[in-house]
């Protein structure tokens, strides 16, 4: 085994160890949670390495980054979740090697996907990103809708062509009410998405956690946590 390798399943060793703990402490099954790592700014060879240590689903936030790594790594069995804010302009790279947009946030974006993935004949999942920070009908510092909008971009959602309605997704907010307050905040997430399934009941992800602050999502119910730093070390410079 490399170093890198090594280090990478030492890593991933103990942030499996914190999710089954905060399952167990959560009265959840382990199945329940899905890791996603976060692999922005880090090479296609961990990527590769991940892949082997069993890993199935990635997430990445810049497409200049993501582009040609997904595309150094298109023979192995990832999932790839896009969760950086996207232009419109971006799209079509997106739709290249992204599986799952977690980040979508208003009307125009949802018109560009769907008209991409139709142009691709094919199905993309979509998580509306939640801002919890946004002022009322605004939008949050980080991209986000706040939660006055979701039930109306959701249906936008469901309805477009090619697009796939599969649920929320947040960053616990650094302002507003909700910030030191992770598990509070997770705790609405999981509200909201009670109140969207009852209109679109396939629509079950809930997107919330990262390293810091992956205990709180999984207490709160998230279904899926992403993990970057805490599997693959700090980042240097931009991510
Ligand atoms: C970078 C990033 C993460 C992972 O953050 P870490 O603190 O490195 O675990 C999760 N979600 C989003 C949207 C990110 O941009």
């Amino acid at each position: 085994m490399t170093d890198r390798k090594h280090e990478l399943a030492g890593n991933l060793a103990k942030v499996e160890e914190r999710i089954v703990a905060a399952c167990a402490a959560a009265g959840r099954k382990r199945e329940e949670v899905t890791l996603i790592v976060v692999t922005k700014t880090y090479p296609a060879s961990d990527v590769r390495i991940l892949s082997e240590l069993g890993i199935r689903h990635v997430a990445e936030n810049r497409d200049q980054d993501a582009a040609p790594k997904a595309a150094e790594c298109t023979d192995l069995p990832l999932t790839w979740h896009f969760v950086g804010q996207l232009q419109t302009n971006k799209v079509r790279s997106v739709l290249g090697y992204a599986d799952v947009v977690q980040s979508v946030d208003r009307v125009r974006l949802v018109g560009a996907l769907s008209k991409e993935a139709v142009r691709r004949e094919r199905e993309l999942g979509c998580l509306i990103q939640v801002a919890l920070d946004a002022d009322e009908g605004g939008r949050g510092q980080r991209g986000g809708v706040g939660p006055d909008g979701i039930e109306e971009l959701g249906e936008i959602v469901a309805r477009a062509e090619g697009l796939r309605l599969d649920g929320l997704m947040t960053v616990a907010p650094l302002t507003g009410p909700y910030a030191g307050r992770e598990q509070a905040a997770f705790e609405r997430l999981m509200d909201l998405s009670t109140a969207l399934r009852r209109s679109h009941p396939a629509a079950n992800m809930v997107s919330a956690g990262m390293s810091a602050d992956l205990e709180e999502a999984v207490a709160a119910g998230a279904t899926h946590v992403r993990v970057g730093t805490a599997v693959l070390g700090v980042r240097a410079g931009l991510g």
